[in-house]
């Protein structure tokens, strides 16, 4: 099978109820349903443009986030050229397991160069609220791996949903450049 070099596997994950399906359908089908049937994985597919005469062709997965078997899990995992960290910013558990998910990504890719933004979505929930902040700092004091951006989304009025994805082709770039 050949594909041609500019096809990029991304992989969304965090837990359950974060927004995850809704990011993903808002930056491929620009919709918001305010319900969805959670299923294991659904693959989708989207060119993305990048600059002038330059566009990438997304395969982005969207995980339920729950595995029955493990192996399963690494597989998935290992499918990812770069990654969607993806928690609610008005709820810090669902950070915590996002940084959990992060040191997990690192452990099967062997590196921790792996391009991946951690995003709070939700953020027309708690914009400016005390735990808003709090999730915000804790983000940015965690999320130190190399080519790992911070951002944060309203799946739900489509805000900044298209610039997570640029933002991670952005990340993948750097990760190929020469140093
Ligand atoms: P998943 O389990 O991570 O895939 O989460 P879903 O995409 O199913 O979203 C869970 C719930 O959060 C749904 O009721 C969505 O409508 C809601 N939701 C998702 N994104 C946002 C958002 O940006 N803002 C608000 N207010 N609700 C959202």
């Amino acid at each position: 099978l050949l594909l041609p070099r500019n096809v990029y596997n991304v992989v969304v994950l965090g837990a359950g109820g974060v927004g995850k399906t809704a990011l993903v359908t808002r930056f491929v089908k620009k919709e918001f349903t305010e319900r969805h049937v959670p299923t294991v994985e659904d693959l989708y597919e989207k060119p993305l443009h990048l600059r002038k005469g330059v566009s990438a062709f997304l395969q982005v997965l969207d995980t339920a986030g729950t595995y029955h078997f493990p192996a399963m899990r690494k597989v998935t995992l290992q499918f990812g050229d770069a990654f969607i960290l993806v928690y609610s910013v008005n709820d810090s558990d669902s950070l915590n397991e996002a940084l959990k998910l992060q040191q997990e990504i690192y452990a099967a890719k062997g590196r921790d160069d792996v391009p991946m933004v951690l995003v709070g979505n939700k953020c027309d929930l708690a914009s400016g609220t005390d735990k808003h902040l709090e999730s915000h700092a804790l983000a940015s004091s965690l999320s130190r791996g190399k080519n790992c951006i911070l951002a944060e989304t309203s799946a739900k009025f489509d805000v900044n949903v298209t610039g997570v994805f640029t933002a991670l082709m952005a990340q993948v770039a750097l990760a190929n450049s020469p140093r």
